[in-house]
């Protein structure tokens, strides 16, 4: 997980509360419970059920992919001849998705984070060679940390494994929300179960 900015600048700025709003919409759509862990592999295999839309109201298509990929867990694109945009995880991200591996979930929660937020940059960017695209996930330009693209999908991937939501049925049914707790509850790892409660603790009201 990356906590430094990485990305390039965004579109958009989007509160906690925005954000959150956004991955809800991404578990009703697919039926997770708030209070439940996805499985990373039937939340890859149904993104074709999530609808996501430009600014202009243009409805995109969403796939997942895999491909021979060395030295990456996979990318998101936009296809601009089949026009739908599609994560693809490497052969070995997809076989840790097939073991509901806490490292290949938060990857596809994240790129959901780009599909969902940056649908319209990942439209501009299919438009530039490719050397510039490579781009969109590096190269730290004068921007502040919740405007950049990275940061922004790391929070969104947050809000997805481990609802708000979620976190406050469970603190009603009387459990301790502890980071450990928290990791094997949402099978993340420790140290997005850490990062996330210390959020949910400091800044609940902007997440609800
Ligand atoms: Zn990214």
């Amino acid at each position: 997980m990356s906590k430094g900015l990485s990305g390039v600048r965004a579109d958009q700025k989007f509160s906690y509360r925005a954000m959150e709003r956004a991955a809800t919409y991404v578990r009703e759509q697919l039926r997770f419970p708030a209070h439940e862990a996805i499985d990373p592999l039937r939340l890859f295999e149904d993104l074709h059920q999530i609808s996501i839309r430009q600014q202009d109201g243009t409805v995109i298509p969403l796939r997942g992919g895999v491909i021979a990929l060395e030295g990456s867990e996979g990318y998101t694109r936009y296809d601009r001849d089949r026009r739908i945009i599609e994560i693809l995880a490497s052969e070995v991200t997809y076989a840790r998705l097939e073991d509901a591996h806490p490292r290949a979930a938060y990857f596809v929660a994240h790129e959901l984070g780009h599909c969902v937020l940056h649908t319209d940059q990942l439209a501009r960017l299919a438009q530039m060679p490719t050397n510039q695209q490579a781009a969109f996930h590096r190269g730290r330009t004068g921007h502040k940390p919740y405007e950049d693209t990275e940061w922004q999908a790391n929070a969104f991937a947050s809000a997805l494994l481990m609802p708000a939501a979620g976190l406050v049925t469970l603190e009603d049914e009387g459990l301790e929300l502890s980071s450990l707790f928290v990791a094997r509850r949402f099978r993340v790892s420790n140290e997005a179960a850490s990062y996330r409660l210390d959020l949910f603790q400091s800044r609940r009201r902007d997440l609800l």
